[in-house]
């Protein structure tokens, strides 16, 4: 017998605990004629509602239910990494326990690692049900990361991935602070199967994520897997010393033949607002990634745990 781990992070999801695992469990049949045993582990990321008093009703029940509950809320990046460490399976899938990474498409996903695969990733096609606004920026977003990294993150891809022991491993590896698992996934590489499938929305509850929220975790994205706006720093800096150059020499010839000393007040002001802008704009950059070095260098704990089981 082979073990399957399912991970399931969830931040106040009280409703959705039952409802997914009752989901999931229509998979069984398929699994147990594969002769792979399950493991679901909820990893409770510091819920303030009843999302860990269910999970132990469901333990009562079954006790291939395990949780690791955080001490506060540390974010489902953290919750997905130690949903990693702690899954024992030789295979390990992860998933959102609001349905929206449909359970009912895990055996194909299984088929796919059984053709040779590493990995099995989900991607959604359609961005239905979503606010018009967010996927205009979610798509430059995907389209700006292709152009400043070289590691490889897809439009549209979801958490939701079916991962052998081998790569888990290698994800475990990277235990950096500042974590953005769409990029880590393209970063340790692996063969991957994609598979596309309609956006679902979620059963209940309401999600986690706002503009605002989303817009600071493309940052964290960006600055995670380029340094290309360093570079975009210094590239400025250059042209702006050029154009400098080409300025000066026009304003002393212009001195020379015409003598006109005074005027260029409005110009004057034009130039160091925006030469100031600029440096202003790339001390920022700088700022992010210094601000990013120093959250790494002090090696704090990913996240800490209450209680497990
Ligand atoms: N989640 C989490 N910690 C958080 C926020 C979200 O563990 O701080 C979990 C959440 O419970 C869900 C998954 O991450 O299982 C995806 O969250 P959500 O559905 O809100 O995101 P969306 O699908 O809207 O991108
Ligand atoms: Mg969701």
């Amino acid at each position: 017998m082979s073990l399957l781990s399912v991970i399931v992070p969830c931040y106040n999801e009280e409703e959705n605990i039952a409802l997914f695992y009752a989901e999931l469990m229509k998979t069984q049949p398929f699994f147990k004629e594969k002769e792979v045993d399950l493991e679901l582990l909820y990893v409770d990321d510091g819920s303030a509602d009843r999302t860990v008093s269910e999970v132990k009703k469901l333990r009562e029940k079954d006790d291939r239910v395990h949780l690791v509950s955080f001490s506060r809320n540390f974010g489902k990046e953290a919750a997905m990494f130690a949903g990693l460490e702690c899954a024992k399976g030789d295979y390990v899938v992860m998933m959102d326990v609001d349905l929206q990474d449909p359970p009912a498409l895990l055996p194909e996903m299984f088929a796919h690692l059984q053709e040779g695969y590493d990995s099995v990733a989900t991607r959604r096609v359609s961005r239905k049900g979503e606010p018009p606004v967010r996927s205009f920026f979610a798509r430059a977003f995907y389209r700006l990361m292709k152009k400043i990294s070289k590691t490889e993150i897809m439009d549209g891809a979801r958490d939701y991935r079916l991962m052998t022991r081998q790569m888990v491993d290698a994800i475990l590896s990277m235990r950096e602070y500042n974590r953005f698992t769409k990029g880590i996934f393209g970063w340790v590489g692996f063969r991957t199967k994609w598979m596309e499938y309609e956006n679902v929305e979620r059963v209940k509850g309401e999600t986690k994520w706002n503009f605002w929220k989303l817009f600071l975790y493309s940052l964290d994205g960006i600055t995670a897997f380029s340094t290309m706006p360093l570079m975009l720093a210094s590239i400025v800096g250059v042209f702006f010393c050029v154009i400098a150059f080409l300025m000066i020499i026009f304003i002393i010839v212009r001195k020379m033949i015409f003598g006109d000393p005074v005027s260029g007040w409005p110009s004057l002001v034009c130039i160091i607002l925006m030469t100031s802008g600029v440096q202003f704009f790339c001390t920022g950059i700088l700022g992010q990634y210094l601000a990013k070095t120093y959250m790494e260098v002090k090696k704090r704990p990913i996240y800490l745990v209450r209680e497990k089981f």
